[in-house]
């Protein structure tokens, strides 16, 4: 078992596995053998539209992977949830009725 660990060391990987766009993960399997996993690095974390900030509630996953989650777990449950900050939307909002408001005085007959 120790030798054959050893020897897994000094395989050489396939040409496309030598490429470090691949992740790594040493697996121990059932028989104390050494193995070597390898999988695409996760995307970068998701960032606000406006701000650039890192949002939260948004997984940085394959999309393989997103596509076996529930939508409730994919993105926070708010008007632009997972496309901008909660930050950037409160000041839009504020921004928005204030125009609204501002437009509405203008052109009311009153
Ligand atoms: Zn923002």
């Amino acid at each position: 078992m120790k030798i054959r660990a050893v020897l897994g060391c000094l395989i050489m990987p396939r040409p496309m596995y030598r490429s470090r766009g691949w992740r790594r993960i040493k697996k121990i399997t059932p028989g104390g053998e050494l193995i070597v996993h390898y999988e695409k690095r996760r995307p970068g974390k998701a960032r606000c539209a406006i701000c650039g900030r890192e949002l939260h509630g948004v997984p940085s996953l394959r999309p393989y992977q997103l596509s076996k989650l529930a939508k409730t777990m994919k993105r926070p449950e708010r008007i632009y949830g997972g496309v901008i900050c909660p930050a950037c939307l409160t000041r839009g909002l504020r921004e928005a009725v204030r125009a609204s408001l501002h437009t509405s005085k203008l052109t009311s007959p009153l």
